[in-house]
């Protein structure tokens, strides 16, 4: 039985019962909003442990109310969105916001995500009491006080690129980083948001890190908005 309370913002009538009515389905409780306005409210009165969030809403932006969302919680949101311009989702989820969908999508798309998404919250919540010195992620290991990573017990010869770009992944398990995120993470003051380096630096170490090029096990690609490392 799934108790865990859902805020679902939505001002299009119809789209919000489809979403609750899926919800129903799998026993999840559930809060609506149909304005920006209602949404914060809601949101500051039944800290949801997730918020799933219409971008288009009448009275405001969703990208603002996830920057105002983020101001004083971490909890997490995803986006649904009818714009397919990747712009939208990128300012989204630059904003703060921690996986997204485009309209339409299918019921079995939505119960996905939100199950990754609550993965992902359980193996942060799993990380989080103290500080981590190894990280397990199917096969894949990393031992950080040693700054090295290993395949089925093999330690992988990675560039310290490869290696910053993998622990950066691996920290952000579950999540969309966008390419903006990652080249400021990896370059810092040195960047410039070189996409193509960056898919340069990801193509090498997938090719250390995944077994089959053509179906990635570990980092997916969210073509023109960024990468995923997958919770195995
Ligand atoms: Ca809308």
């Amino acid at each position: 039985m799934n108790k865990q309370l859902i805020l679902v913002v939505e001002d299009d009538g119809a789209v919000r019962n489809l979403i609750t009515t899926t919800l129903e389905t799998q026993h999840y409780r559930f809060v609506t909003a149909a304005t920006g306005q209602a949404a914060i409210l809601e949101a500051v009165s039944h800290n949801p442990a997730i918020v799933l969030l219409d971008l288009g809403l009448p009275d405001m932006d969703g990208v603002e109310i996830i920057q105002k969302i983020r101001t004083w919680s971490t909890m997490p949101i995803i986006v649904i969105s009818a714009r397919s311009e990747d712009t939208d989702k990128i300012d989204a989820l630059d904003a703060g916001a921690d996986d997204y969908l485009t309209k339409p999508f299918s019921v079995e798309e939505l119960l996905a995500r939100i199950r990754v998404t609550q993965r992902r919250l359980a193996a942060l919540q799993g990380i989080m009491p103290a500080q981590p010195i190894t990280f397990e992620n199917g096969d894949l290991k990393l031992d950080y006080a040693a700054g090295c990573a290993y395949l089925e017990g093999e330690e992988l010869h990675l560039t310290p690129i490869e290696y910053k770009l993998l622990c950066l992944l691996a920290k952000n398990v579950g999540k969309v980083l966008t390419h903006t995120y990652i080249t400021k993470e990896i370059w810092g003051s040195s960047w410039n948001n070189d996409v193509a380096s960056l898919r340069v630096f990801m193509a090498t170490l997938r090719k250390k890190l995944e077994s089959r090029a053509d179906s990635p096990q570990y980092i997916q690609t969210h073509v023109g908005v960024g990468y995923r490392m997958l919770k195995l």
